[in-house]
């Protein structure tokens, strides 16, 4: 158990501050993008006349919803490009915010059951060490030695046929990281409004001007959104479409254990993933529900089929008793990967399609964000995440290239 000081109750966000008449810059979302956003064009560019805002709560939406895990060992050089540097400032983000985010590298093995995942898992772990990004493959008696829970019989269904192992990668703990970009974001100047949610754009001469809020119009200079799950609403009240669809993913907790788990364990095959956060408990999750929705919940044969799959390959959990279970709703594109940039209404842009990695994603596209809305242009770890990809076909598809994508 982590015994380090806790951080300060985020009491500075109780009274919301009356948004002004107009800001340089507004991010629709507080969430860890817009959250990050804010602290970068702040911190790293100057721009300091910014609000947040916030339709239900600080950090309320995916950000308290999601497992934490943290990793880069993606496939493509687009992919590898912008979660390597996200997880190099993960790596000095306790220091930067003077905040504690219990930030763990306890290392990352993403199972292989198949000979198929074997060839896949291998190829990716060469394409990793060819971005510098730290990678192994594991036999199943190494697998075995880096997590002693995981059982390697090799009588049972999926029987675990090797790893790949990113030993950099880990777990946060993800309110704290909310709070620590909104202290000192806030800290800097940004006002961050809760309880005000974006119902429309002003628009004129095809650039935007402003925004209509639940608490009135808003003038803006420039509008950047980070509003996940809700992307595609917004861009129709803007005036054009996004090819993301939005889809419910849950996850659950046990109740408190000794710490047993001392890595993150990942199955694309089976569909579960297990770590152990800091308090105890075993944090679990699956893959998204294949329906449509908004609903914040999920089907209860998702949980079943998960909970199956832990438990054959993590015995020890079969006598775990659940404590809780949620659901967040991410914005899914058909290549699996995110959208940002530029978009068709001038100074108007884009931060979505994370779907189910975007937490790891916070401090990298945060940063990358900021830079491309302070110059007007994206930045070059944002630029093959432009809405053009899906007229070119100049597609960045990792789908199952790095087991679950989370
Ligand atoms: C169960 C689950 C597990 C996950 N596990 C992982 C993981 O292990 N690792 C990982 O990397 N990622 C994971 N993710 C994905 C990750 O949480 C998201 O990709 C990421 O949090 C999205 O960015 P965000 O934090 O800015 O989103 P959010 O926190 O959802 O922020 C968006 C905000 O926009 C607000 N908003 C929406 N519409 C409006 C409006 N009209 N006006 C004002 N505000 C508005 C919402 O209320 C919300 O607070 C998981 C997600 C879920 C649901």
């Amino acid at each position: 158990m982590n015994q380090r000081n806790l951080p300060e109750h985020p009491d500075f966000l109780w009274d919301d501050p009356e948004p002004k008449s107009s800001y340089d810059v507004v991010i629709v979302g507080a969430g860890g993008h817009g959250l990050a956003t804010a602290y970068y064009l702040a911190s790293m560019h100057g721009i300091t006349n910014v609000a947040v805002l916030e339709r239900g709560w600080l950090a309320g939406g995916n950000m308290a919803r999601n497992t934490t895990i943290i990793r880069s060992n993606y496939l493509w050089d687009e992919s590898a490009a912008i979660y390597e540097h996200s997880l190099k400032l993960w790596e000095g983000l306790e220091e930067e915010l003077d905040y504690d985010i219990f930030f763990s590298q306890r290392g990352v093995l993403n199972l292989a059951h198949t000979l198929q995942d074997v060839r896949e898992s291998v190829r990716r772990v060469e394409a990793n060490r060819l971005n510098g990004v730290d990678a192994e493959w594991l036999d199943p008696r190494q697998v075995k030695e880096v997590c002693p829970i995981v059982n390697i019989a090799d009588d049972i269904r999926y029987p675990v046929m090797g790893a790949t192992y990113q030993p950099r990668a880990g777990i946060a703990k993800h309110d704290w990281v909310a709070w620590g970009y909104a202290r000192r974001a806030a800290e800097l100047g940004v006002d961050l409004i809760q309880n005000c949610e974006v119902t429309g754009f002003e628009i004129s001469g095809g650039r935007v001007i402003g925004v209509r809020t639940s608490r009135g119009r808003i003038g803006a200079g420039k509008v950047a959104l980070a509003a996940a799950g809700s992307t595609s609403v917004l861009t129709e009240l803007a005036g054009f479409r996004v090819p993301i669809q939005s889809h419910p993913l849950q996850a659950l907790v046990s109740e408190l254990h000794e710490i047993i788990h001392p890595t993150v364990v990942m199955s694309n095959h089976v569909h579960v993933y297990v770590s152990q956060a800091h308090k105890g408990e075993l944090v679990m999750g699956a893959g998204v529900d294949s329906y449509n929705g908004y609903g914040q919940r999920g089907s209860f044969h998702i949980i079943e089929q998960q909970m199956a799959a832990a438990v054959e390959l993590f015995p020890a959990f079969s006598r775990a008793h659940l404590l809780r279970t949620w659901g967040g709703i991410v914005d899914v594109t058909l290549d699996a990967s995110p959208v940002m940039g530029l978009t068709p209404v001038d100074q108007l842009y884009l931060d979505c399609g994370w779907g189910t990695g975007g937490f790891k994603a916070v401090p990298g596209a945060g940063w990358a964000y900021a830079d491309t809305i302070a110059h007007d242009r994206p930045h070059d770890l944002v630029a093959p995440y432009g809405l053009d990809r899906f007229v070119t076909g100049h597609l960045i598809d990792e789908h199952g290239a790095a087991a679950v994508a989370h």
